[in-house]
């Protein structure tokens, strides 16, 4: 009877949490905290976002630990950068997790980088990026203009899953996305005299965002994306440096600090260590936060240069 019982509870309790109940939510597994924020700024208080790495950490390296694996089990919906940036765990994740709903190359599984163009695509299949960035690179998130794309095939799928709340979720994209563009053009006016500044980076992580400023990129501190800086690699550095003036040493909250302290103790340059991602500082909450953020510490280096 007991055993009945429960079964019945079983039932019951699963007709009314399936995605598209008054109760569910849509469970969204995200590999980087921007996937996490726009799908849960799309999907709202439908959606339950949730990032397998936080701000502090590199997403190149994190371990396929048991509870990202239970999380990604439970996922109606995956979200990740691609281009290889998961590569050393996120294969291991899905294997283990073996997620029926949402599967390597199916349709509840986005890969931001196949959404945008892709910047440092290799031209020959010499690894001239290195190991970590050999399909370009995956740093995709950073140019707001690659966000609409994305936020695009995130409503859609959202929609499929939970068709039930299907107007709810293309009011909020249409939101989202007007405040969204509006945002972009408002930033790209206030960033005009950023336009070919010179910067140092630690990693290629600011590829993206290089790009969309045109912002000039002196080198990175890493002779290749991965490899640690060297010695010989600093020296050819600091040439480069000492040619013109350079805004900033860049680096991530989670990035080694060593190679842009020297840097900036042999040159005087300032470091700036932007939020990267949402949650990358406590006031980066969203995207819309991360890129205001972004600017306003560049605006800052440009005053202090004047
Ligand atoms: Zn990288």
């Amino acid at each position: 009877m007991k055993h009945i019982f429960f079964t019945i509870l079983t039932v019951f309790s699963s007709l009314f949490l399936a995605p598209g109940s008054a109760d569910a939510k849509v469970r969204v597994f995200a590999c980087e905290p921007e996937w996490a924020s726009l799908a849960q700024s799309i999907g709202g208080n439908l959606v339950e976002a949730y990032s397998a790495t936080h701000a502090a950490q590199d997403p190149h390296y994190i371990r396929a630990r048991p509870s990202l694996i239970a999380k990604m089990r439970r996922a109606d919906l995956i979200i990740c950068s691609g281009a290889g940036l998961e590569e050393g765990w996120l294969p291991v994740l899905l294997q283990k997790a073996g997620n029926t709903k949402a599967q390597h190359g199916g349709p509840n599984f986005l890969l931001a980088a196949n959404l945008v163009p892709l910047l440092e695509t290799p031209v020959t299949l010499d690894r001239s990026m290195g190991d970590m960035h050999a399909q370009g690179n995956p740093h995709v998130h950073l140019n707001p203009h690659n966000i609409p794309p994305i936020a695009t095939a995130i409503v859609e799928r959202l929609k499929v899953i939970d068709g039930a709340n299907l107007t709810t979720y293309e009011q909020n994209y249409e939101t989202f996305l007007a405040r969204w563009i509006a945002a972009t053009s408002r930033w790209e006016s206030e960033a005009s005299d950023l336009k070919g500044r010179r910067i140092v980076t630690h990693h290629k992580s600011w590829t993206y965002l290089i790009d969309w400023l045109e912002l000039k990129l002196v080198n990175t501190l890493e002779p290749k994306p991965g490899i640690p800086p060297n010695s010989s690699h600093l020296e050819q550095l600091l040439a480069q440096v000492n040619e013109a003036p350079v805004l900033a040493i860049v680096r991530s909250p989670y990035a080694p600090d060593q190679g842009s302290k020297w840097l900036s103790g042999k040159t005087g340059i300032p470091e700036a260590i932007l939020p990267f991602t949402v949650g990358g500082e406590d006031e980066v909450t969203d995207l819309f936060s991360l890129f205001e953020r972004t600017l306003d510490i560049f605006d800052g280096a440009v005053d202090a240069k004047s």
